[in-house]
């Protein structure tokens, strides 16, 4: 079973084009600028199994790729290997963001780590870190993090045609819901200004 913090169908905000996105629950890194912190904890998040997420994958139209975010997936490596495996059987692109880095990682030895590497065409590996705030580059928040290119899928110059953006959603319980990359304190002040309304996210 994979255990999922938040799944979102369609964004365009997590990596090229349109995505399925995947943030998985539980982190042992505990960087210390983390800003999802309530996704650290194993145990509580929801678990299903790679045939049921796959199955939702495959129904959900006109995405370009699914994206994997945490949490930390490679907490999670071999059901994620496995879901990754068949989401490039349907040609889509699989990216990946990890708090390791990729040395750390191969490092690692270990099977299915390796077996999920070998399955992401896009790793963005480090932790963000405050003191090297950069919203430069799309979809990181910090210079450390880095954009590895395992296959030829993607390539710098794709990625440069890439800003950052946000999007925002109200979700059902009337919540207001912030994904993707920008300065959220900011945001958050200004949407709070906006629309006098809690934000969650
Ligand atoms: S690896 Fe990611 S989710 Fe885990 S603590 Fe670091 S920044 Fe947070």
């Amino acid at each position: 079973m994979i255990e999922v913090f938040k799944i979102l169908k369609n964004t365009q905000v997590e990596g090229p084009g349109n995505r399925f996105c995947i943030w998985v629950q539980g982190c042992k890194k505990h960087c210390p600028d983390c800003w999802a912190k309530d996704t650290w904890e194993f145990g509580v998040g929801t678990k299903y199994s790679v045939e049921e997420l796959f199955l939702q994958i495959k129904e959900t139209q006109n995405i370009e790729g699914v994206t994997f975010l945490g949490g930390e997936p490679f907490e999670q490596a071999q059901e994620l290997s496995l879901l990754a495996a068949k989401v490039k059987s349907l040609g889509l692109s699989v990216l990946c963001f990890t708090g390791y880095t990729l040395e750390e990682l191969k490092a690692k030895n270990d099977q299915w780590v390796n077996e999920l590497l070998a399955q992401i065409d896009l790793l963005i590996d480090g932790g963000f870190e405050k003191e090297n705030f950069d919203l430069s580059r799309p979809w990181v928040g910090s210079s450390n993090q880095c954009y590895h290119f395992l296959t030829d899928v993607y390539s710098p110059e794709v990625i440069s045609q890439y800003k950052n953006k946000i999007e925002a959603r109200i979700s059902e319980d009337g919540k207001l819901e912030i994904n993707g990359m920008g300065d959220f304190n900011q945001i958050k002040k200004n949407l709070c200004l906006q629309l006098g309304k809690n934000i969650v996210k």
